[in-house]
Parts: C-alpha cells; structure tokens; sequence
C-alpha cells in the first residue's frame, strides 16, 4: 500500500483471482484499522500545504499523466488479469485516465464575481473540501480512480483510495508508480473488504466520501456519512434504455448499439441494458444484434483477437446466469446465447433475449452483463413512458436519422446523460452523473472539480 508517501506491508493478505482461468493471480494487502488511521493522519497533514499550492498541484498532475502513460502496458496487463477485459480495452481505460489527470491538471475554476461596484465587492470562492475518502469498484479499476483522483487533488484536497477487493492490484501498483510524483500523504491507496470502506466512511477525517459502485452501498454510504455531515458524491447503478425510433439506420446503427451493450462484458454502469424497438422493425433489429454477437471472440482478455472477456466474479456470472434464467422461465426467448460457456473462468456467451415484456426481472434489474433484452412498441409516448418507470436514471440513447427529433425525445428522458446516436461517449468538460437511485453529485468538468470544493461567500465593504 501507499501510506504517507511510503510502501507499507499488510498485516494480512487476500488472494485476487484472475477470472479468465479461475486461478490465483496475486494478492493484496488487507490494511489495518491502525494502518487506516496513518492513512487519513498523513492525508489530514499533508491537506495543509497541497491546498495553498495551485501551481505544484498542476505539475505533479501532468507528471502523474506522464508516469501512467509510462507505465501503461504493465497497468493494462494487471487490468486484464485481475479484472477480465481484453488488453484493447484495458489500454483505452488508461488512454482515458491519462486524458482526466491532463484536463483536471489545468483546468481553471470559472472566477464568479457577484458584484464589484463603489460600495461593495461580492465573489464566490471554492475552497478545496479538506481530505477525501475514495472507494471505487472493479468493472473500470483505475478509470473510477482517477475519476475521482484527478479533479480531488486539482481542487486542493488530498485523497485516501481504497479499490474493489476484486480488483485492486492495478490501483495498488498505481499508488507505487505515483509515490515519487506527489508529496506524501496527498495520495494514499490502501486495500481490503467491503468493511474497510465502511471504517473509511465512519472516519472522522475525510470531509467528503466519493463513491462509485452498486445502489445498495450507495445508501449504506450516504447514511454512513450522515452523522458527521460528510459530503458524498454517488455514481452509483444503471439500467440505461436506449429507444430506437422507427426512422433509424440499421447498418449504420446496429453496431454502435451492440457495442454499448456488450462492451467490458456488459459491466458498465452506462452500458445499454434494454432495448426499446418499434414493431414493425423488431425482427430486423433482432437478426442485426444476432449477427453482431455471433461474430464476438470469447475468451482470455490477455489473448490477441479477443472481444468478450469473463465477467469479473463468480457472483457476478451466477447473477447474470439467474437473470437470463428467471426470463426465460417467464416466457422470453434465446435468439443467441443464453449459457455459461464451459472450462475454466467466469464466461457467458453473448445473450439476446427476445418476447420479454418491462416486469421482468432482467429488464427492471441492472444485469451488468453480457445479456440484453429486446423489447417491442407500438407508441413512442409509451416507450418514453417504459423507460422512465424505473428508480434509475443514469443514462439513455434515442436512434434516429433525424438528430432534432432525437434530441426531443431525448430530453424527455429521465437521465443524468441523454444520448442521440451514441452512448457512453463523453469529452472533456461534460459532466457525468446520475438522477434518483443512479447517484448523487457529478463527475467530469467544471462541475466534477466543484464537486470537491466548499463555497466561500467573500463579501467586503468597500466603504
Ligand atoms: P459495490 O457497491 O459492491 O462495491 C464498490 C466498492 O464499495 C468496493 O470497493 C467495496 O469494497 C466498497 N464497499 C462495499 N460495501 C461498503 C460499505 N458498506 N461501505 C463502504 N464501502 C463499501 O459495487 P461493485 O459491485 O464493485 O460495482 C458494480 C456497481 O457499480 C454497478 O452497480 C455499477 O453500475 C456501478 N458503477 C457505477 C458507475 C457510475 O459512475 N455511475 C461506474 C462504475 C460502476
């Protein structure tokens, strides 16, 4: 681990597996509630000066840019092996983690002068929060990190991390390969279970808990944080719809839906996890999917060619299985798909489910996995009606080959990211969250640096 600018051995170890063989790939340390404490102490000390100093702030940032890019194919290879994703994708989570420390390192917070006249001087100043808790999952190990890294430690604040216990071995090689970037105790990156995070939100010294992972611990960390008035951040679960319009351009459409639904397997929270398509073009979207998934390579993430990697735990490939399970008892059918694949690791053939209706377990749940439902409309008011009834609201895409029509439905959609044509696309600068159980606060941006801020209104007389 990372405490206080140093390497620091774990009083006890806990085995990572690899999901594509089932085999032990490493292990990581299980921090102690005292190795905790030095944790946030060290983050809590060095908070004093990281805050004051803007400029060195930027440069450690485009240094730790630097030593990522560095470093990349031995991160992306620990990617791979603990998480499941093919080497493609593991490179372009880093591609994209090298991109937020770079815009966070000289992104300049908007100055908001309230009124400057002959009697009074009126500004808003953002004020770095004080030292942040950090607690991520395993679908995009160090791509949530710097998520919250990067605009954390822009503001001022200085950061203690703790990954998914699936996944933590690239986050804990992160911290090392930054240790001679920052000053001590700015970044600490710490390993263990689920009641590390719980101890971690409990701590009296992070101001601000930010939070990346499943609903139900979204809750237990928004109550958790409640008695000391932490701020949190929550980016919490998906069920994304993605309504295609009766004017859409299959050839040119079919893969870009597919590839937002499939990518990492199905586990991302801003994947397309059910499909609403109007009648009269149902089969053709079926048969276009079908395809599509047909020409899917499953296998080890670490092997050339590769496109559908394991899903990343046991728990998560019995989850995905159960739901396939569960709608197909309900009534729905396998248009390809539909089984675990045999041999070692955790894989499950690319899944299309037809003749399903909203009510069904796999549509009204978050399946986080290569499995998506296809639904049928006759009304698009009742399409926009089906994907808003749900107590997520991350993210949703609207196909069309008119973009003003697109963008109209879109906006009718109850979603923290609304989509024409694309999904999961983001640029700099756009901020990322989501509305009712899919979170609290936003990432990205302007508004993602804020986030870690305090507002200080400065008010002076000038008379
Ligand atoms: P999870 O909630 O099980 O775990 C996430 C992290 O929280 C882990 O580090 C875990 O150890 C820790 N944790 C667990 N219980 C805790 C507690 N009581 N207090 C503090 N920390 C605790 O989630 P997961 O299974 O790792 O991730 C998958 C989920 O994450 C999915 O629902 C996915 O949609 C969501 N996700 C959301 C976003 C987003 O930006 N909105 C991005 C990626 C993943």
């Amino acid at each position: 681990m990372t405490i206080a600018g140093r390497f620091v051995e774990g009083t006890d170890y806990f085995d990572v597996e690899n999901p594509a063989t089932g085999e032990i790939y490493g292990r990581a340390p299980e921090c102690s509630p005292a190795q905790l404490d030095d944790a946030m102490e060290a983050a809590q000390r060095a908070f004093d000066q990281w805050k004051d100093d803007e400029q060195s702030r930027r440069g450690c940032l485009l240094a730790a840019a630097d030593a990522v890019e560095g470093a990349l194919e031995d991160l992306a290879s620990l990617i791979t092996h603990e998480q499941g994703k093919p080497l493609a994708e593991a490179r372009s989570e880093l591609a994209d983690a090298c991109s937020d420390l770079r815009y966070f390192a000289r992104l300049e917070l908007p100055r908001e002068i309230v009124r400057d006249d002959e009697r009074t001087f009126v500004e808003v100043v953002h004020r770095p929060v004080g030292p942040v808790a950090a607690i991520t999952p395993w679908n995009f190990p160090v791509g949530t990190a710097v998520a919250k890294l990067a605009p954390a430690l822009a503001a001022g604040c200085t950061v203690v991390l703790k990954p998914s216990p699936f996944t933590p071995l690239s986050c804990l090689r992160l911290g090392e390969l930054l240790r001679p970037v920052f000053p001590p105790g700015v970044l600490n990156v710490v390993s263990g279970g689920n009641e590390l995070g719980a101890a971690m939100c409990a701590h009296p010294v992070p101001r601000h808990v930010s939070f990346t992972g499943s609903v139900a611990t979204g809750k237990k960390i928004s109550a958790a944080a409640a008695p000391d008035l932490k701020k949190v951040t929550l980016e919490l679960g998906g069920n994304d719809p993605a309504i295609l319009l009766d004017d859409v351009d299959l050839d040119e459409m079919a893969g870009r839906v597919f590839a937002n639904a499939f990518s990492n397997c199905g586990q991302v929270c801003v994947a397309i996890k059910r499909v609403y398509v109007p009648e009269r073009l149902y089969d053709d979207v079926v048969a276009a999917l079908v395809e599509k998934a047909a020409a899917l390579k499953v296998g080890d993430g670490s092997l050339e060619g590769v496109d559908l990697g394991p899903l990343t735990s046991t728990t998560q490939l019995d989850r995905v299985a159960e739901l396939v399970d569960d709608a197909v008892a309900s009534g729905a059918a396998v248009a390809t798909g539909g089984r675990r694949v045999g041999g070692p690791g955790h894989f499950y053939e690319p899944t299309v489910l037809t003749g399903l209706e909203d009510g069904t377990r796999i549509v009204d749940e978050e399946q986080f996995g290569p499995a998506l439902p296809i639904l049928s409309y006759r009304d698009l008011d009742d399409a926009i009606q089906r994907a808003n009834r749900t107590h997520f609201g991350l993210g949703a895409s609207v196909w069309t080959s008119d973009l003003a029509r697109g963008a109209a439905v879109a906006r009718r959609i109850d979603a923290g990211t609304a989509w024409v044509n694309t999904h999961q696309s983001a640029v700099p600068g756009q901020p990322f969250g989501g509305i009712k159980w899919s979170g609290i606060g936003v990432e990205g941006g302007a508004r993602g640096l804020i986030e870690f801020t305090d507002v200080q209104a400065l008010h002076a007389s000038k008379l």
